[in-house]
C-alpha cells in the first residue's frame, strides 16, 4: 500500500529488522509473549518522522515533533509488560503522542484479548490527529481517542482496569488513583523532570499499594491543553 504512510516496508523497516528489536527485548528481559508479539506487528516506522524511518527498529526513542518523543522500545515493552501481569479489560493511556503505545495495546487486544477497551487522552491536538490517522491506517479501530487533560484522567469513561501514563508528573495525579477499578494496576514515571521512577500503583482490598521500578527518562506531565 502507497499513500500517506509507507506500509511496506523497505529494507531497514522489514519484518527481518523488526524480529531482531524482539530478540533485543527479549535479551532486556521483557519475557510476555502477546507483548513481545505485538512488538513485532506493529510498524513503529509509521509512527515516527519520515526522515527518521530507517532507525524506527532501533531499541531508541526518537523525536516526533511538538518537542515530544516516541518512547524506547524497551520501555514501551516494560510498561506494557507491567500493567499486564492480568488481563485488563478498560486500559487508559495518558500521552498519546505518535500514537505507537496506543497501538501496542490495541494490537495485543486483537491478538489475545488481554486487553479489552484502549482510550487514550492527548494535551496536543496537532499530535492526536495525526496517531488518530496512523491507527486507522493499521486497522485498529477499537480505540477512543480525546484531545485533552490527562491530569483529569478520562472521568467519563472511567473507572479503568489499567491507566499507562507515558509523561511524567512530580507528584502522581489524585484523579487517576481515583478512576482505578478494583484490583486496577495504574503504571507512572513519577519524579522531576529528567529523571523518573516507574512505579505501579494498585488498587487492593486494603487500599491503594505503590511499588517501585526502574529509573525511565520521560517528557514532563503537561496540564492544559494546546
Ligand atoms: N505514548 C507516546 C509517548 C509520547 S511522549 C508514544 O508512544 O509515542 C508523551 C506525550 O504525553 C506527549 O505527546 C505529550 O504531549 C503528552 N502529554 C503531556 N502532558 C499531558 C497531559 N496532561 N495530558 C495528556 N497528554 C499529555
Amino acid at each position: 500500500m502507497k499513500g500517506r504512510f509507507d506500509l511496506v516496508g523497505i529494507g531497514m523497516t522489514s519484518q527481518r529488522t523488526r524480529n531482531r528489536l524482539v530478540d533485543r527485548l527479549r535479551e532486556k528481559g521483557i519475557s510476555d509473549e502477546s507483548v513481545l508479539a505485538a512488538v513485532a506487528a506493529v510498524p513503529r516506522h509509521i509512527f515516527v518522522d519520515e526522515a527518521l524511518a530507517h532507525r524506527a527498529y532501533e531499541d531508541t526513542a526518537l523525536p516526533i515533533g511538538q518537542g515530544q518523543t516516541i518512547s524506547q522500545p524497551f520501555v514501551v515493552a516494560l510498561m506494557t509488560q507491567t500493567l499486564l501481569d492480568q488481563p485488563r479489560d478498560r486500559v487508559l493511556e495518558v500521552g498519546t503522542g505518535s500514537g505507537y503505545q496506543t497501538a501496542i495495546l490495541a494490537t495485543i487486544g486483537k491478538l489475545d484479548r488481554r486487553v479489552g477497551k484502549v482510550f487514550t487522552v492527548e494535551r496536543l491536538g496537532a499530535l492526536i490527529d495525526r496517531a488518530r490517522e496512523r491507527l486507522t491506517a493499521i486497522g485498529l479501530r477499537q480505540v477512543r481517542f480525546r484531545h485533552g487533560d490527562g491530569y483529569r484522567g478520562w472521568p467519563e469513561e472511567g473507572p479503568f482496569d489499567g491507566i499507562l501514563v507515558t509523561a511524567a508528573p512530580r507528584i502522581v495525579p489524585e484523579a487517576l488513583l481515583e478512576q482505578l477499578a478494583p484490583g486496577g494496576r495504574l503504571v507512572v514515571p513519577v519524579g522531576a523532570d529528567t529523571i523518573q521512577q516507574l512505579t505501579v500503583y494498585d488498587r487492593t482490598d486494603r487500599g491503594i499499594q505503590q511499588t517501585t521500578l526502574d529509573q525511565v527518562r520521560f517528557v514532563p506531565l503537561v496540564k492544559g491543553i494546546q
